[in-house]
């Protein structure tokens, strides 16, 4: 881990994705300072899974670049330093892997190949499991588990391997609010130890107090660069008339978030 690293963990420059020869991203600048968390909001569709996945080097940039750490992804070989969290993703695949093997291989970036685990790596995986909550499901097969869980196994794969960037992308769907709070005093954690965070939100709830900077994207591009936002405040901002042809069901839910930190927050 190395805090003090003058390079910011995050730049992109101008970078476009297309997708299929549809272009997803245009023109995106987004520079993440070491240390920060950033919160990454915008109505569904509007681009920020694929920008996490080119951060994450998922996808291929069509143009502008992408530099992680100060060096261009393409010559990116440290990824060890990243952690990631997709989105609604399955943890099983239909392999029979237990919740502890699934966190252990979080570990696997930071421990030479086939070397069996060391105490520190036990005790990481142990503690990502507490986080979470999922201690007392360890030795449980992933397929046993229920989405929400299974998402949280994720979270505690990526939180074992000590990232210096986490990237998340909406950790906290399906997570009720005592893992939510949990999930966020993690990632107090991992700031205070000076990791920066990426993180696609959707519901912000016990994260705000945590958040340096919000981006809000709208059709691929940044609609909105500076101080937190909620979700809620996003979508009043910037695209109000949206609502206005919403069928029913056609509608991509943004759960409120409202709470007196979000109030202190906006009003500061
Ligand atoms: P968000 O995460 O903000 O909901 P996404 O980045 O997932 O947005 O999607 C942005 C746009 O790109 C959407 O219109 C989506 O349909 C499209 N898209 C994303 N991934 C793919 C893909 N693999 N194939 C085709 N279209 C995609
Ligand atoms: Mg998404």
């Amino acid at each position: 881990m190395t805090p003090t690293d003058p390079a910011h963990p995050v730049v992109l420059d101008r970078v476009s994705v297309s997708i299929g020869g549809r272009p997803i991203l245009r023109d995106v600048d987004l520079t993440v300072r070491s240390g920060d968390v950033v919160t990454l909001l915008g109505p569904n569709g509007s681009g920020k899974s694929t920008l996490v996945r080119a951060v994450t080097g998922l996808i291929p940039h069509a143009r502008g670049s992408v530099r992680l750490f100060g060096t261009p992804i393409e010559e990116f070989r440290d990824w060890a330093r990243l952690g990631f969290v997709p989105q609604r993703s399955s943890a099983s695949g239909g392999v029979p892997a237990t919740v502890r093997e699934v966190v252990a291989s979080g570990r696997i970036g930071r421990r030479p190949l086939l070397r069996p685990s060391r105490t520190a790596d036990r005790a990481a995986v142990q503690s990502a499991l507490d986080v979470v909550g999922l201690a007392d499901r360890a030795s449980y097969g992933i397929s046993q588990l229920s989405g929400g869980q299974q998402q949280r196994v994720l979270i505690a794969r990526a939180l074992a391997g000590e990232p210096d960037l986490l990237v998340l992308d909406e950790p906290t769907a399906g997570v009720d609010l005592p893992n939510q709070q949990a999930l966020a005093d993690a990632l107090a954690r991992l700031k205070a130890r000076g990791a920066t965070i990426l993180l696609v939100a959707h519901e912000i709830g016990p994260m705000m107090p945590l958040i340096d900077r919000s981006v809000v994207m709208r059709d691929g591009r940044v609609a909105y660069d500076g101080p937190p936002l909620t979700q809620e405040v996003a979508s009043h901002t910037h695209h109000a008339h949206d609502h206005a042809h919403d069928g029913p069901g056609g509608h991509d839910h943004v759960p409120h978030v409202a709470s007196p930190l979000d109030f202190e927050r906006r009003t500061r």
